[in-house]
């Protein structure tokens, strides 16, 4: 954690800010380790803080050795007044992105007069675009958990069973082999619902014929995972073979394009070049992947417009689809951590070949 806070400061002192005020759950958590729903952190040029309530006092103690603890008796921002005043900080930033406007002008009505606030955009998310080892070995715990979750699926999907019953097996797997919870709510697309990238499974029942998607993940220490995979109940018919072939050439391009050095948005080009080249651009909309970590959705994302180059650490999804109306679509998502020579993937699930269910 301390080089986090090293190249925190860094930023404050190339901005001229004296100290940080930082609340959002995860980034106070990149910062400081401590896990409890309430607390905010105050960064200065050479302290730490850490401001919670009574409940919390015990577990900061115990998740932030080198931290100074303060205790928050009446609110956290009359808290935060009184140590500005005492530590007689003049300017500090605080998320832009995240403090609602209600909290914003509240802040300004308790911190003293003389203390500017200045709106940071996405300081902290920047820094964790980079993961370190530790934070890798969470990620591929994580995937490996979704990788095992779509062994034990494959052998439940056949015709007759909900979508729901799909979604809710999967994550009493997860849950039971040590995941605290899924990365969001499940996706199981089958048959002509597949073509929703985002349907979220139904009460409808998986039939012969269908192709199915399924796109999960769990949380292990804090990190996540994000899988998908489609699969056929019964042989498939060539269209669904042709789809399936096509979106897995450009997934396997995207994989091959990712490495250090290179621009985000030429990740998601040479993805959709693929899907281009066989005329269905039309039906591929979505961005093709985005960064893993404490969020399930964070930066970089791989898309036309993203201006990152991608840097060896970044932990990124390559995940395109081919969706038709009417018809279902086809998904193939897969982790992968960014390296100076290419990248090394973090989930496993089998997908060189349409697998047939049921
Ligand atoms: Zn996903
Ligand atoms: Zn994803």
């Amino acid at each position: 954690m301390a080089g986090r806070i090293e190249r925190l400061r860094e930023q404050l002192k190339e901005r001229g800010v004296e100290a940080i005020f930082v609340t959002q759950p995860e980034n106070r958590r990149y910062l400081s380790g401590f896990t409890g729903t309430a607390g905010a952190l105050l960064i200065t040029r050479q302290e730490c803080y850490l401001l919670t309530d009574f409940r919390y006092l015990e577990q900061a103690a115990g998740e932030c050795p080198g931290w100074n603890i303060y205790e928050v008796k009446e609110s956290t921002f009359a808290s935060l007044a009184e140590l500005l005043g005492q530590l007689k900080v003049n300017s500090l930033a605080c998320e832009g992105g995240f403090l609602t406007y209600k909290q914003f002008i509240d802040l300004q009505e308790k911190l003293p007069e003389a203390v500017k606030i200045i709106p940071g955009y996405d300081w902290i998310e920047e820094l964790r675009k980079i993961k370190e080892p530790a934070e890798i070995e969470n990620l591929r715990r994580a995937a490996e958990l979704a990788d095992h979750a779509f062994w034990h699926i494959l052998d439940f999907i056949r015709p007759g069973v909900r979508e729901e019953d799909v979604a809710l097996e999967l994550e009493f797997f997860l849950r039971k082999r040590g995941a605290r919870k899924i990365s969001f709510e499940i996706i199981v697309a089958s048959g002509p619902r597949g073509a929703m990238p985002h349907g979220t499974a139904s009460d409808k029942m998986l039939q012969a014929g269908e192709l199915v998607t399924i796109d999960y993940g769990c949380e292990y220490q804090g990190y996540y995972s994000d899988l998908t995979r489609t699969v056929s109940l019964g042989p498939p018919s060539r269209e669904q073979e042709k789809i399936y072939a096509i979106v897995l050439e450009a997934q396997v391009a995207g994989l091959a394009a990712l490495k250090a050095g290179v621009g985000a948005c030429a990740v998601d080009q040479a993805v959709r070049e693929v899907i281009e080249k066989y005329g269905y651009g039309e039906n591929f909309r979505h961005s093709t992947g985005h960064g893993v970590g404490l969020v399930v959705h964070e930066a970089p994302r791989l898309s036309k417009k993203e201006e990152t180059v991608l840097q060896a650490g970044m932990v990124v999804t390559v995940e395109p689809g081919i969706y038709l109306p009417g018809w279902g679509g086809v998904r193939i998502e897969d982790m992968a951590v960014v390296e100076e020579e290419g990248c090394r993937l973090l989930t496993h699930a089998p997908k060189d070949e349409l697998i047939v269910c049921g």
